[in-house]
């Protein structure tokens, strides 16, 4: 079998001036292949004139566009969520949400195909895990949303100058899968994407959202980098997160709140913690005042996500005045800020945790 073609997304900008270096091609035009590749959107080597036709014609020799192609494509009815159903190579398939709402533009991507964490109300979970994404398929999903902006089609419900096309500012790693359990790919994708000559994503508006891998939450505060840290909590007991999150029995909420603990102290950074509200089950007074206690004294935010509907869990979200007490609950007793997520998307399975592809074997942690 021929060695696959270096994939030009997975590349950082020194690293394909550095392959053009190998190559002995013309520094200059290295510089003009990045621009194709992120601010112009290209899809094509056709599509870079600028390029001289024997460099095109070796790039398209040894390398190649790892471009996503949209198997399936849906609006909610209400105009603000879109889900593309990408194509990756070797068959598998992930799905990836553009979201446009208050004036924001935001894209929710995926970063493995299904998730080897099982936690029992997400679809992702309930799929079982494929494998890893590379940081090319990372970094292809958030040049898909980018690309899709461009047509004016998608102008609308975006606050911006007319005639200027929105752009994309805001990553969240709330797809499919577990940005920390495939840490590597993840945090060289998210270089690609801060890239000041590129999508320059401001680093604080890219979201990456975990559900306690202890060992990659001590990465990013050894790393210092400067994202924004969301995790998914959904309880304040270990027994009562270990029936909703399973790998909670190999990182055990001591274990997690240390590290949340370390990350605030050596980045200064706030966290904000996920609470997928699930009516009965982590919804009472009781509930918001155990999780108020365990977040006391920590640069917190709370995030509140009534329960999404999945094929394979039967909860429901309960009531809107049980979400309002909670918060009140946290600001008045704790003084803890929180929000309650809008649900944008559910009628096309687009919400937290709706997203999921084709069951898989799928091996747990
Ligand atoms: N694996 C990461 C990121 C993807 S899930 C994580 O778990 O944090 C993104 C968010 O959606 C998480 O907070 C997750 O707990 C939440 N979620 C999962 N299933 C959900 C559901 N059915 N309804 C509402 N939120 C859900
Ligand atoms: Fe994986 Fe996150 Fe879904 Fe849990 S909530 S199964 S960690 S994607």
């Amino acid at each position: 079998m021929p060695a696959p073609l270096l994939n030009l997304y997975d590349l950082t900008r020194p690293q394909l001036i550095a392959a053009f270096g190998r190559w002995e091609l013309n520094p200059v035009h290295v510089g003009r292949l990045w621009n194709y590749l992120y601010l112009e959107l290209a899809d094509s080597f056709a599509a870079m004139p600028e390029l001289p036709a024997r460099v095109r014609e070796r790039l398209a020799r040894e390398t190649r566009f790892g471009l996503l192609a949209t198997t399936a494509e849906r609006d909610s009815s209400d105009g603000f969520t879109r889900k593309y159903l990408l194509g990756l190579e070797g068959g598998a398939a992930v799905e990836t949400v553009l979201m446009r709402f208050n004036g924001r533009v935001t894209a929710c991507i995926s970063s493995q195909v299904g998730c080897a964490m099982g936690c029992v109300f997400c679809a992702t979970g309930q799929m079982g895990y494929t494998r890893h994404l590379t940081p090319g398929e990372i970094v292809g999903q958030a040049v898909h949303v980018a690309r899709a902006l461009r047509k004016p089609a998608l102008a609308k419900h975006c606050r911006h100058a007319p005639g200027v096309a929105p752009r994309l500012r805001n990553v969240v790693l709330m797809g499919m899968g577990e940005p920390l359990h495939n840490y590597d790919a993840v945090m060289h994708a998210i270089d690609i994407l801060r890239d000041p000559n590129g999508l320059a994503l401001a680093a604080e508006r890219i979201t990456v959202s975990t559900v306690g891998v202890v060992p990659g939450i001590l990465r990013l505060a050894e790393e210092q980098r400067p994202l924004s840290l969301a995790v998914s909590l959904h309880a304040a007991t270990q027994a009562e997160r270990a029936v909703l999150v399973p790998v909670a029995k190999k990182w055990p909420l001591d274990a997690l709140m240390a590290a949340c603990r370390t990350y605030s102290e050596r980045t200064g950074r706030r966290i904000f913690y996920e609470w997928t509200l699930i009516e009965g089950a982590n919804d009472t007074p009781e509930h918001a005042r155990a999780v108020g206690r365990l977040l006391q004294g920590l640069p917190a935010q709370v995030n509140l996500i009534p329960l999404n509907p999945t094929p394979g869990f039967a909860g429901t979200p309960g009531r809107t005045e049980a979400a309002k007490r909670f918060q009140s609950i946290l600001a008045e007793e704790f003084s803890l800020p929180s929000t309650v997520r809008q649900r944008r998307g559910i009628d096309i399975a687009a919400g937290c945790g709706q997203l999921a592809t084709e069951k898989s074997a799928g091996s747990p942690v």
